[in-house]
């Protein structure tokens, strides 16, 4: 007795607003991209070396725990290896996340300018997706909570968050995982963490060390290895143990597994970048402050850039697409009209960047 004439998706489904990734060009030229957070130095020399030898393995399946890359992330980060899963991006594990611990008549409960990923995820579940206010573009811990009730499972925070750059300090992270239900998973999202140059954050393994409701998302991707898909986290063993069950078995290709052990050890590189990304995230941040134009203090590899009026940063965004700089508009997919995310990218680049934006507002 069929009630459809064709197969229908699950519940949630059609609900999803399809992703919309950063552009990546204008039209018919080249352009710097800086639209979605890509390393400006290319990617650690030692990492493109181990994934150009994993080419001669090429016909025997990887080894399916990512072990080699999971010792590597242990021995850097002080982890012990069996708490770490790895994924194909961190956008897998956030998936499975969702997979494991959401269903129909589930709540997830996030900030409004959280992660675009996150509603997605959880309307493929079947379950709802509560988004909170913020403060000043700034996840608001008493909002988060406030909005939990007895159907929330899940709690998403990207901290530093995409596509604001702000974030929550270790005490108020504290805060917020001190006044959730132990049967609330906490989801920290720290794809910015290298980045972070603020005295008083922390990447919050402490909390999934001491607790059974809290896990530590990361990514490569930020990191020059954009194309591998490499994402690891962090969990208590009950909770590694159910991702487990449900993940590929070979989820995380081989030639991924070798560039990413090779780039964790490679922590010069590492350092390097974040070193690059410092001094030009505050070079932007102060040639483009001014009374027109309101830079959000960022953490992250890039800077959420505020124009008077929606009308104004759509102009910059054709503006800054005629110089040759596709920036990411964050109007549609995160509901910031007047607003404009910019990737920090070479010394070139952001002098580029900021003589056309400063040249337009002093133009028009
Ligand atoms: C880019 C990004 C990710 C996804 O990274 P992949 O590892 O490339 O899937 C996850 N979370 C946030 C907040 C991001 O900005």
């Amino acid at each position: 007795m069929p009630l459809s004439s064709r197969p229908t998706p699950q519940p949630g489904i059609l609900d999803i607003a399809p992703y919309v990734p950063g552009k990546s060009g204008g039209p018919g030229r080249p352009a710097i991209k800086l639209s979605a957070n890509e390393s400006p130095l290319g990617a650690s020399p030692a990492a493109v070396e181990a994934f150009a030898a994993a080419a001669q393995r090429l016909d025997i399946y990887p080894e399916g725990s990512s072990r080699l890359l999971r010792e590597a992330l242990g021995e850097v980060h002080g982890i012990d290896p069996a708490l770490i899963v790895c994924g194909n991006g961190s956008d897998d594990l956030l998936h499975l996340i969702g997979q494991v611990y959401l269903g129909e008549g589930d709540e997830a409960v996030m900030n409004r300018y959280g992660f675009s990923v996150y509603p997605i995820i959880t309307l493929a579940t079947g379950a709802k997706i509560v988004m909170t206010e913020e403060r000043d573009y700034t996840a608001d811990v008493d909002a988060l909570l406030a909005a939990v009730t007895p159907r929330t499972k899940i709690v998403w925070l990207a901290n530093p968050n995409n596509p604001t750059g702000t974030y929550l300090p270790e005490a108020e992270v504290r805060r917020l995982h001190a006044g959730l239900r132990p049967d609330i998973l906490l989801v920290i999202d720290n794809a910015y963490a290298e980045y972070v140059t603020a005295p008083d954050y922390r990447i919050g393994l402490d909390l999934v060390r001491a607790s059974e409701n809290v896990v530590m998302v990361r990514t490569f991707s930020k990191m020059g290895l954009a194309a591998a898909r490499i994402g690891w986290m962090v969990g208590p063993p009950a909770i590694v143990d159910a991702i487990n069950r449900i993940r590929g078995p070979f989820n995380v290709n081989l030639p991924a597994q070798m560039a990413g052990a090779a780039a964790a050890r490679d922590t010069a590189f590492t350092a390097r970048l974040k070193a690059h990304n410092a001094q030009w995230r505050d070079w932007l941040t102060g040639a483009l402050q001014s009374n027109r134009l309101r830079v959000i203090p960022s953490q992250a590899n890039f800077i959420l850039v505020l124009f008077e009026d929606e009308a104004t940063a759509a102009r910059a965004f054709e503006t800054l697409l005629a110089a040759g700089y596709v920036v990411r508009e964050v109007a549609g997919s995160y509901g910031i009209g007047n607003g404009l995310r910019i990737s920090i990218g070479s010394e070139a680049a952001m002098r580029g960047v900021a003589d056309v934006l400063n040249s337009m507002m002093a133009g028009q």
